[in-house]
């Protein structure tokens, strides 16, 4: 293959950003530096025969801090170092000698044998500690590096992988929770998610991407894989001639300089998926910006291209063909969060229930892989929002199954604010929060289930809350109703105390867009239950007609 060097929409050729297909792969940050020297994957083979061995003192600083997240491992938050206290020190002194573990689940499709085994490694290896996060991920805590091995053996075992579940590599891969079950589905992308795994996944062809690389596939109409805010996304439509299949899009992304993804026009046939993902994926691989490691996502060559010229450099110098034109997908209001009862095609029902904000535990996840093995059925799923569902329940064990939900702290109906309220990580684990997240987030919801009792009758639409420890969006915060963005703010006292700057009205679906800041809006935690009502009750005051909170 020989690179073109493409112009950008306004003619120029692009700045020397260390993009591979300029020919020069000097390293020009630490990030790219540690990743040429070794490739990130071999740490792996260090780690079990090293630092398992010889403990976490052993560890070197490009291991550590760079190549372990390609196995899934970050180092936690040193406990009892306050938020006001994490941007004036060096990573170095806010890491605990503990790791997080996220185990990547594509598709969000666990059976319960792996859910136990996951339970089982939380309660062994990690505390108990367990949280589903938005990316439909298991992250544990308290990790010891020396147990990693033992770790490694239980997980893969049960066909579960940590490989490059963090890095600048392919994460999860997200799919609908309802792949090959929903009776409205338009095709069933499974194959396709387990095709792009078994090739790609570990496959040292992309394990050194300018920055991470986050995908989403569904076959359903509904908006369940926030596919806008994925650097690659695949939603179902049916063409005119060919059928069901995929329309393809490209770019998306949250954090600095958030960006909708694209549509590139093109439709793409399930058997054509894993090929256009690796095309997709080598274009960001070898035209991506790598100078600056806050440029360095698929977005920002998106910006600089435009969707037409990005396809054409996919179908000209990887694919070899042309890609089929598509139609567009019909956006829907539906959140696509699947909670609550719901008939499969089969004739069986699946059911979506709702932890607080994501945070289960060890124990959690035995009890319930217990509970739906007595029911019959052997599959989970977890969707991307904190959520998870169980399959393939038959009718007369429905109402078991909700109660014994209910039992482990899993409500199959929730309140609004439960439903639709996620959290991060936060100061509780992360090295770079400012402000706790989880358990405020917790406590809100049950504030706002009491006060606002006597308007529940009348929220007949979602109301996201997203909740951030920082001004990263690893919950999303630009893209929900209500968007809390964590920092210290000044009170009422004059006092530097926990709080947030507040971001409305952002959505997906059918008017996806980032919430705007509210300038000089911002509420201590203490204050945030005060504030969410107020904003509530106000909305229910003054909305005309059936307007969303969104618009
Ligand atoms: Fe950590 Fe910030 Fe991400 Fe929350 S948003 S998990 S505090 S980096």
């Amino acid at each position: 293959m020989t690179a073109t060097i493409p112009t950008s929409r306004a003619g120029r050729p692009p700045a020397p950003q260390g993009q591979w297909a300029l020919g020069d792969r000097t390293p020009l940050n630490a990030n790219e530096r540690f990743k040429q020297e070794d490739d990130a994957l071999n740490v792996r083979a260090r780690i079990e025969q090293v630092y398992a061995v010889e403990g976490f003192d052993a560890i070197t600083s490009d291991d550590l801090h760079g190549r372990f997240r390609w196995w899934g491992l970050y180092t936690q938050r040193k406990p009892g170092i306050d938020g006001g206290r994490t941007g004036s020190m060096e990573p170095e002194e806010l890491e605990d000698k503990y790791f997080m573990l996220r185990v990547r689940v594509d598709g969000g499709a666990l059976t319960t044998e792996q859910l136990r085994t996951i339970g089982e490694v939380s309660v062994r290896y990690g505390r108990g500690t367990a949280d589903l996060t938005d990316r439909q991920n298991i992250q544990l805590h308290w990790i010891r590096v020396e147990d990693m091995p033992a770790i490694w053996e239980r997980l893969e075992g049960v066909g579960l992988l940590t490989t490059e579940a963090c890095g600048d590599c392919p994460r999860v891969i997200l799919g609908s929770p309802v792949a090959g079950i929903a009776a409205d589905e338009i095709i069933d992308p499974t194959p396709a998610i387990e095709e792009i795994q078994r090739r790609y996944v570990g496959d040292p062809a992309f394990s050194n991407l300018p920055r991470k690389y986050k995908s989403a596939i569904t076959g359903m109409a509904t908006n369940d894989v926030v596919h806008e805010i994925n650097d690659i996304a695949f939603t179902a439509v049916v063409h005119p001639e060919h059928g069901p299949g995929f329309d393809l899009w490209v770019g998306g992304g949250l954090s600095t300089n958030p960006r909708l993804a694209v549509r590139l026009g093109a439709f793409v046939p399930l058997d054509d998926v894993p090929d256009v993902w690796a095309g997709v994926t080598s274009v960001f691989r070898d035209y991506g910006y790598r100078k600056m490691r806050h440029k360095a996502r698929l977005k920002f060559l998106l910006a600089d291209w435009g969707p037409e010229r990005f396809r054409e450099v996919l179908e000209t110098e990887y694919l070899g063909r042309a890609l089929l034109d598509g139609p567009a997908p019909e956006p829907t209001a539906d959140p696509g969060d699947h909670i609550g009862v719901h008939a499969q095609r089969d004739g069986l029902h699946y059911i979506g229930a709702a932890p607080h904000v994501g945070r289960v535990s060890g124990e959690t996840l035995t009890q319930l892989a217990d509970l739906v093995e007595s029911h019959g059925s052997q599959r989970i799923r977890l969707t991307p929002h904190q959520k998870l569902l169980v399959l393939d329940v038959p009718s007369d064990a429905v109402e078991a199954v909700v109660e014994g939900l209910g039992e482990l702290g899993l409500d199959a109906r929730p309140s609004l604010f439960r439903r639709h309220t996620m959290a991060c990580t936060g100061i509780e684990y992360c090295k770079l929060a400012i402000v706790e997240t989880k358990g405020l987030a917790t406590a809100t919801i049950g504030e706002l289930e009491t006060r606002l009792a006597d308007v529940a009758e009348q929220l007949d639409g979602p109301i996201t809350v997203n909740v951030n420890g920082c001004p990263n969006s690893c919950a999303r915060i630009q893209v929900a109703d209500i968007g809390l963005k964590g920092q210290i703010v000044t009170d009422d006292d004059g006092e530097q105390v926990p709080g947030f700057q507040v971001h409305l009205g952002g959505a997906l679906g059918l008017d996806p867009g980032f919430g705007r800041k509210v300038r000089g809006l911002k509420v201590t935690a203490e204050e945030l239950p005060d504030y969410v009502e107020r904003v509530v009750r106000r909305y229910l005051a003054e909305r005309a007609g059936g307007e969303r909170f969104a618009t």
